[in-house]
């Protein structure tokens, strides 16, 4: 379905091959097929366009053209930056507290209850902690109902209060309950809205400042390409996020919107979500990552 950019590459540097060296004209060439490779994948314009100049800087000087292969060289390369450029602080999240606690924040949609529900499957069975999880969505009592179901697919408890339009008494009294009953992680799932609105901020910003997270992670939907750039910079700006949950890699999203929101929030890439099972969950290699973006 996509084009093999090492092919291409291959291509527009075979042409190009007898110059020796590498010159700025013909790096500048190729990276322009880099350069589409990565906007196809949805990286956002301008991030794809600072990235190609970058490795620009890097590929001039080097034998590129003498290989048999120039075309994978070149990719190497781009490879390596973006392996680098999505890497940085170790994945996995922070569970130094008693409990810890972890807040969700994302659009509605962006697989945030799902992905409450794998996280709390996966630190219960490969870390063994005794997790909670707690419904805040006060606006969805399908919300509520859907957490209940998942906590029951996954055997963890779930803490809700019916009725109840207060979401910051709700999140305080999760954490409450957990500590209590010797809770080790408490996972507290928000509403959503299908777009950023103020509201809906203020709400977030509110539980945030009354609960104080050990961990406050973003979930945001990989199939929305370019917007994922705005909606994670909204809620970076509130929230100041400690980590991105990238959902819907199964679907044949290239997965660009990676590259841009790390570029753009700079926080780590913690895990992704590859399927609607509980067990759908895996951490995130950049290096991965890079493969399946330039395909
Ligand atoms: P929320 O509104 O943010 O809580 O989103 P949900 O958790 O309800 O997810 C929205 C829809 O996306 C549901 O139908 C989920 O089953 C689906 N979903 C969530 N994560 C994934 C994923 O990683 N892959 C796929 N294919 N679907 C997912």
């Amino acid at each position: 379905m996509f084009d093999n950019l090492s092919d291409k590459l291959d291509k527009a540097l075979h042409i190009l091959k007898g110059h020796g060296q590498i010159t700025e004209i013909n790096v500048a060439e190729t990276l322009k097929e880099v350069r589409r490779a990565l906007v196809d994948a949805d990286v956002n314009y301008k991030i794809a366009k600072d990235f190609t100049s970058k490795v620009k800087e890097k590929a001039l000087g080097q034998d590129v053209l003498k290989s048999l292969k120039p075309g994978q060289l070149m990719v190497k390369l781009v490879k390596d930056e973006l392996t680098a450029l999505m890497g940085g602080d170790a994945a996995g999240v922070n569970l130094s507290g008693k409990p810890s606690v972890i807040l969700m924040s994302g659009l509605q949609g962006s697989g945030k209850t799902t992905f409450s529900g794998k996280l709390a499957n996966y630190l219960k069975t490969k870390k063994t902690k005794k997790v909670l999880l707690v419904a805040c969505d006060i606006y969805r009592p399908a919300a509520i109902d859907q957490l209940h179901v998942v906590g029951e697919q996954i055997d963890v408890e779930v803490f809700s209060d019916r009725g109840n339009t207060d979401a910051v008494a709700i999140a305080k009294a999760g954490v409450a309950h957990a500590e209590e009953n010797g809770f080790n992680v408490v996972i507290i799932d928000t509403a959503g809205r299908l777009a950023i609105d103020e509201e809906m901020m203020t709400e977030i910003a509110n539980i945030h400042k009354a609960i104080t997270p050990h961990e406050t992670l973003f979930v945001v939907d990989s199939m929305t390409g370019q917007d994922a750039v705005n909606t994670a910079k909204a809620f970076n700006d509130v929230l100041n996020f400690d980590g991105v949950i990238l959902t819907k890699l199964d679907g044949d999203t290239r997965g660009g919107a990676a590259i841009s929101i790390k570029s753009v929030v700079n926080k780590p890439i913690k895990f992704i979500g590859t399927g609607e099972k509980m067990e759908a969950i895996d951490v995130f290699y950049p290096s991965r990552m890079a493969d399946r973006i330039l395909g």
